[in-house]
Formats: C-alpha cells, structure tokens, sequence
C-alpha cells in the first residue's frame, strides 16, 4: 500500500530521497507542511524528482463532494480513502478566526442516540496522515486567510483512536505551526483517554460531550456512560483540570423536553461548576435516525441564563452549515449510511 503523505516519517522522507543532495529532505517536508504544497506544486524541486514524489505520495483523500453554505463561509468535503471508506470535514470562516473540523475515524462505535455518525456504526481508524491531510486540504482553501483552529468533533471518537489522533496534534503542531492552544479534542467521555491527556505536555483544550448529568438519562443518549459512568468522568475531568490548569468545555445537544428542563440545568450545574466548565450549548441539529426535536431558541436561552443564575458560564453555539448536512451530529457520509444503517 501507498503511505499516505501526511503519514510519511522524516526517515522514511529520507529513505525516499536516497541519492538526493541532503537538503532535498528537509525541502520537502517543509514544502509538505509549512507551505502545504502537493509534489507536483513545489516548483523548486527539479520536474524528474517532482514527478517521482507526484507519484510515490498520491493523497489519501480523494475528494468525492464539496459544498457550501453560510454563502461560502461553511465548506463541506466527502472524502474517499484508498479502501473506500469515506469521511466528512467542514472549514468554517469566522470574522476573527477559521476552523477545521476534522474526522477521527470513518464512522463510529459509540452509538450516541441523535448522532449521524453514530446511527451509522463504526468502519475503521483513521491514520495520522489522514487526519493531518484533511487539515491540510482545509489550510489550502482558506487562503488568503491562515487557517487558525483545529476541532477533532467530525465523525468518530479521537480518544478511541488516541495514538494516531496524538501523532496528528504532533505534526499539526510541531510542523504546520498550529498553535495547540487552536487545537481541541472533543470525547464522548472515553475516561482512560482522558487521564492519557492530562499527562500529556502540549496543552491541547479538551470538551466533553455531555448532554445529560443523570446516569438514568446519560446512560441512553450517550451508551459509553454505562461504562465510564458520571461519577468515574467527573473524576478523570477533574484529574485533567488540575494536571493542564485548562479550562474544560462541556458540550450540551439540547433535545426538546429530554435535556432542557429546569432540573437537567440544575444536575449539570452541579457537574459542571466544581470543574469550572465552560458549557457550550448546542441546539440539536435533524438527523434520520432520531425523531425528538431540538429545544426552541426560546427554551435555549433560558437554559442558558438559569446555568449563569447556577454559577456556570454557558454559551449558545452557532449552527454552522446545517442546509448541507454539515453541523454538529449530522456527519455521515452517504455511502456508510446506506450500508450500515439498521
Ligand atoms: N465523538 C466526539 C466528537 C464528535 S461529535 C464527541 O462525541 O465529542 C462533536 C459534537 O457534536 C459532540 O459534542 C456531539 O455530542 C455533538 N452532536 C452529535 N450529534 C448532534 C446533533 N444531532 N446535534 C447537535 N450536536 C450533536
């Protein structure tokens, strides 16, 4: 099999270009990931050997759509990989920053009730170098502007692919100059990953996607909370605030008349302020397989504002892209769905 670009190590690099002058390495593995330039573009290399990497490092995505919305604020990419697995990325343009949502993994096994990509069932891993491209691909379409943050919330589960997910924070940050303070991994709760982080020296930003702080109620939206229960969760969160000193986000979905009563805003209160949390609030987005609403903007708001009354800072998130199926949930490529769905 052809390695992926992005999963080329500086020594196979090396090996590659054996019997080329020894600068050529480092050339283009800055071509690669400082200018983010494909083989065929680094015109300071001489044609053969341009044509030669043009051919031996062909990208592991191969892009089968592309759609916009937000009048081309929100991009959308279906991607194939080598063994025609698929998976989605969205690039969002903010005023003061742009953002990549990157998949992890091509479908996945948590099997969260109103996700899209979790109605659809789990496929495979990611590697690194398919993580990193996707990145890649999304720092070419920003330009002109620089591409500021990297989201791991697209399809799959980052703590559930940890060491592949690692090396890709690695080389987004050490080589491609991602600041890891940009960069967040969002889980669903996978708790040994989560301790794995709070031992870790880049001070990445973690969410966790919580959407409901009873186990009675946890344990059917989000089905790994009957293994790492919200008492076991809240003490790997804990761990990982006091190790990184960093704020911690908590996701919400709000599902009308599931989470977003009174009571819920008071149980998630009471998670959420002793790790000093940040709630981010998400009006769930539609997706096939689950038939309950999203709360009202109305009910939103109030939630929001009994969570600040509660001591918790809370923020209402923007749905981005969701007329093409790009917003939070809704992430499934078509394919996969067809295939797998029940
Ligand atoms: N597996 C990881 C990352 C992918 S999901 C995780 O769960 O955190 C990214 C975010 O979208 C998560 O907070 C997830 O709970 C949320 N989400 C999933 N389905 C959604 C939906 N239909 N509407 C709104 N948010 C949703």
């Amino acid at each position: 099999m052809v390695p992926a670009p992005y999963d080329l190590g500086r020594e196979e690099l090396d090996r590659l270009l054996d019997g080329q002058p020894g600068f050529r390495a480092r050339q283009v593995w800055e071509g690669l990931h400082a200018r983010v330039l494909r083989p065929a573009e680094m015109t300071d290399l001489p044609a053969p050997l341009r044509a030669l990497l043009a051919e031996a490092l062909p990208p592991a995505l191969e892009e089968v759509s592309r759609r916009s919305a937000d009048e081309g604020q929100t991009i959308k990419w279906l991607w194939a990989l080598h063994d025609g697995a698929q998976v989605e990325t969205v690039l969002m343009h903010y005023p003061d920053r742009v953002t990549v949502c990157v998949s992890t993994q091509a479908g996945c096994a948590m099997a969260c009730q109103f996700c899209a990509t979790g109605q659809a069932g789990f496929q495979r891993q990611l590697s690194a170098g398919e993580i990193v491209e996707q990145v890649a691909e999304a720092m070419r379409a920003a330009r002109p502007r620089r591409l500021s943050n990297v989201v791991f919330m697209g399809m799959g589960e980052p703590l559930a692919n940890y060491d592949r997910v690692w090396s890709a924070v690695r080389r987004l940050h050490g080589d491609m100059g991602l600041s890891a303070r940009h960069l967040t991994l969002s889980t669903v709760g996978v708790v040994p990953g989560i301790h794995r982080l709070a031992a870790e020296s880049l001070p990445v930003n973690l969410a966790v996607s919580l959407h409901a702080a009873n186990d009675e109620k946890r344990d059917i939206l989000v089905p790994l909370n009957r293994r790492y229960p919200l008492s076991v969760l809240a003490d790997a969160c804990a761990h990982y605030v006091e190790a990184t000193r960093r704020r911690l986000s908590i996701e919400w979905a709000m599902i009308h008349d599931v989470n977003d009563q009174g009571s819920d805003a008071v149980e998630l209160a009471h998670f959420a302020r002793p790790l000093g949390a940040h709630v981010n609030l998400i009006p769930l987005n539609p997706t096939p397989g689950y038939a309950v609403r999203g709360s009202t903007a109305r009910r939103v708001r109030e939630f929001r504002d009994q969570l600040e009354t509660l001591g918790v800072n809370a923020t209402v998130r923007m749905t981005r892209g969701a007329e093409i199926d790009a917003a939070c949930g809704q992430l499934a490529a078509s394919v996969t769905r067809g295939r797998l769905s029940p």
